[in-house]
């Protein structure tokens, strides 16, 4: 019979990476916690330890060029938020449970991704708007923990619609393998047309470009694509655009 390496399954660093423990240690290593303890639930929907409160962040941080973006994670339903869902941005976050501040993240680069762990800070949105509704949380010295304990019995601020996916089950935000077949059509079934300005560019077919309208690479969902000449293009986007 395979021998399993427990300390090397996915299901054992999750709960480590609950409780806080660095995944160097492998020693001396004692587990409070069981499968069957009530705080802890595991389900498609999500994780949640010790009550409801998540966290929502983007997980997956394309970078372009040499700026690197540092998203922040939320608490609260938020102007952020907001906006992002009124960009149809929503379905970038993840939901998380994580109360070191450290987080899950996929630095995206070439359409290619490096799975990290990196410290993020608050959301100054969401702070303004717990510190107007009386409590007092700093910017430096934040701590999720401590946010998780006071906010216990108060449901005010919970986000208005959760997004569908977590930080473990949500698909790395790249470009499909046959994304260049994908693309290709969709430009033939349009006749080489951008959908915004109408010019037609079956002469220059290397000026049209398929743009993703939520900014999720893998959803090609035709409702999600949008054929565009490159200055229609790059007028949706606040980064140089690199792929068509
Ligand atoms: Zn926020
Ligand atoms: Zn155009
Ligand atoms: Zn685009």
């Amino acid at each position: 019979m395979e021998k399993i390496d427990f300390l090397n399954c996915d299901e054992f660093k999750l709960i480590k990476e609950l409780m806080g423990i660095s995944d160097e240690d492998k020693t001396d290593f004692t587990m409070d916690i069981r499968a069957d303890d009530p705080n802890l639930k595991i389900s498609p929907g999500g994780i949640t330890y010790k009550g409801s409160r998540v966290i929502l962040y983007i997980r997956d941080q394309v970078q372009y060029g040499d700026k690197i973006n540092e998203y922040k994670f939320h608490l609260i339903e938020c102007a952020t938020l907001k906006a992002m869902r009124k960009q149809n941005r929503y379905d970038k976050y993840v939901v998380s449970t994580s109360t070191t501040g450290k987080f899950k993240v996929n630095r995206i680069i070439n359409n290619r991704s490096v799975e990290s762990e990196e410290k993020l800070h608050v959301c100054k949105h969401c702070l303004q708007k717990l510190n107007r509704q009386g409590y007092y949380f700093t910017y430096e010295n934040f701590s999720i923990e401590e946010f998780f304990s006071v906010m216990k019995d108060d449901n005010s601020g919970n986000f208005s619609d959760l997004p569908d996916e977590n930080d473990l089950t949500a698909p790395t935000n790249v470009y499909p393998k046959n994304w260049d077949e994908i693309s290709r059509r969709l430009k033939e079934k349009h006749n080489y047309t951008c959908q915004e300005c109408h010019r037609n560019f079956s002469d220059c077919k290397s000026l049209l470009h398929v743009h993703h309208k939520n900014g999720l690479k893998h959803d090609c969902r035709e409702s999600n694509l949008e054929v565009l000449c490159y200055d229609c293009h790059q007028a949706k986007h606040s980064h140089k655009i690199t792929r068509k």
